[in-house]
């Protein structure tokens, strides 16, 4: 099988040696296994060729971007497709505010591309500076500024997909607006590659914004955070409303000095649009909860809080069960209060940050080596909670290994049709095996 696969992609394309497969064999999540081989198609065709000897060989074929997914999704004993190769970015056009680029192509890249033609792709996740396009369309990933700008999801207008059956599908088109067939784009965005493999993107993209203006308040209770959140989003219309807990910003004063005081929680609101509404809202802001600090680019610290957490605390690693939950917005802050009484009820310190204006809440569980099984048993009772308020066990992450054992309580009889549509794609179930409980 290798010298077949190395006759289309080349000899250089395909990593078979122990330590290559040992740096392939994980995630940001903490699930390990060391692939059977590793693969970097340069083409669409090489996908084809590729996948079709795996199918043959009833091989599971796992596609992989930067591998930054928390939640097991490219780790698995199979031929892992490094789409990394596949990095162009193939037209931007102005007129009809679209691109249309490769699966490998790095967010931040194409930002920095997109800037010059005045354009921007809004869903920003925090691992903008090297996730790729296609991770972000099969997690349908977001961000910050998902409450004004939407997820990933909303941006694209269609795709072209190498299937386990040996088809290449291409799905939407150039238009804003089609009311023709099943929405197949839709069904790809967010399938983790359980359906198929992605190797071309279009994307619907936007003018930057004339204006930008920022302000980060501070707070000495959950319900002072309760009543800004809900006065800001009654009386503006923000981009951005994330909020961090006040061992997120300890973990941020011990590794980058930033000292925001001894506050329980931290707010920061972000406004984007012309200069004089941006004046305005800040303005409605200040009334509401008075001057606060000028933020500058609040996500700058926030891209960084992880790293923070990680090294926050010595003997207890910041474990990611229950990372990426959401809840209706108007529950952010009750959520906020159950996750903290849940694991404390463990003796657990959970640090807590997330998005106040879309309900998706992080949270980063300290535990110590062997205390990992009591955290999970606390993480069943959190995502009971999100379902029992009508929520999600992921806003952002995806599902992938870590929440594949509770699909069947969050989508009920669903689940038997998202398992007959896995069947339609992937008649022998190669494509990333047991991600998504599929
Ligand atoms: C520090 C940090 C911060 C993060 N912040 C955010 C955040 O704010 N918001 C957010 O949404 N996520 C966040 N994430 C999670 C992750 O970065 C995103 O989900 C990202 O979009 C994944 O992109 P990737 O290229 O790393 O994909 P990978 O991790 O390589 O893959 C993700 C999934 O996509 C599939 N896939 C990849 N390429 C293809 C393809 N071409 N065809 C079919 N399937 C494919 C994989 O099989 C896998 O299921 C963060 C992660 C880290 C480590």
């Amino acid at each position: 099988m290798i010298e077949e696969i190395q006759r289309i992609v080349g000899r250089d394309s395909v990593l078979a040696r122990p330590p290559d497969l040992e740096a392939y064999s994980r995630d940001f999540s903490d699930f390990r296994e060391k692939p059977i081989l590793v693969v970097m198609p340069g083409s669409s065709r090489e996908v084809q060729g590729v996948v079709g000897i795996a199918a043959r060989e009833g091989v599971p074929v796992i596609p992989r971007g930067a591998g930054t997914n928390t939640c097991g999704q490219v780790v698995g004993r199979g031929l892992v497709l490094d789409m990394t190769r596949m990095d162009r970015i193939l037209e931007v056009n102005r007129r009809d505010f679209y691109c249309r680029v490769q699966p490998g192509v790095v967010l931040d890249a194409l930002n920095r591309e997109l800037e010059e033609a005045g354009l921007f792709f809004p869903p920003d996740p925090a691992s903008s500076r090297v996730c790729t396009i296609g991770g972000m369309v099969a997690n349908n990933s977001s961000g910050p500024h998902s409450m004004k700008y939407g997820t990933t999801r909303d941006y694209v207008l269609g795709l072209e997909a190498v299937l386990a059956t040996g088809e290449v599908i291409r799905t939407g088109s150039l238009a804003r607006k089609s009311s023709s067939g099943y929405n197949l784009t839709r069904l790809l965005v967010g399938s983790e590659g359980t359906l198929g493999v992605i190797t071309e993107v279009i994307l619907r993209v936007l003018p930057v914004p004339r204006a930008r203006g920022s302000r980060i308040y501070t707070f000495d209770s959950l319900e002072g955070l309760r009543r800004a959140v809900d006065g800001v989003l009654d009386r503006t219309a923000p981009a951005g409303l994330e909020f961090i807990d006040d061992i997120c910003l300890k973990a941020l004063k011990q590794r980058y000095g930033l000292d925001f005081g001894d506050a329980a929680f931290l707010l920061a609101v972000e406004f984007h649009g012309g200069q004089g509404w941006v004046d305005r809202q800040l303005e409605m802001v200040g009334e509401l909860l008075g001057e606060g600090v000028e933020a500058g680019d609040p996500w700058r610290w926030r891209r960084n809080l992880v790293p923070a957490l990680i090294n926050y605390r010595d003997g207890a690693r910041p474990l990611a069960v229950t990372e990426d939950v959401s809840v209706p917005v108007s529950r952010v802050c009750e959520a906020i209060g159950k996750v903290k009484a849940i694991y404390s009820s463990g003796g657990f310190e959970v640090a807590v940050y997330g998005h106040g204006g879309d309900g998706n809440l992080h949270m980063r569980v300290f535990a110590a080596h062997g205390e990992e099984e009591r955290v999970r048993e606390l993480a069943g009772k959190v995502y009971d909670y999100v379902l029992s308020v009508g929520g999600s066990t992921t806003a952002e992450h995806g599902v992938g290994l870590l929440r594949a054992g509770y699909m069947d309580k969050e989508h009920g009889q669903a689940m038997e049709v998202m398992r007959r549509i896995k069947k339609v794609f992937d008649p022998a179930g190669i494509m990333n095996p047991g991600k998504m409980g599929l």
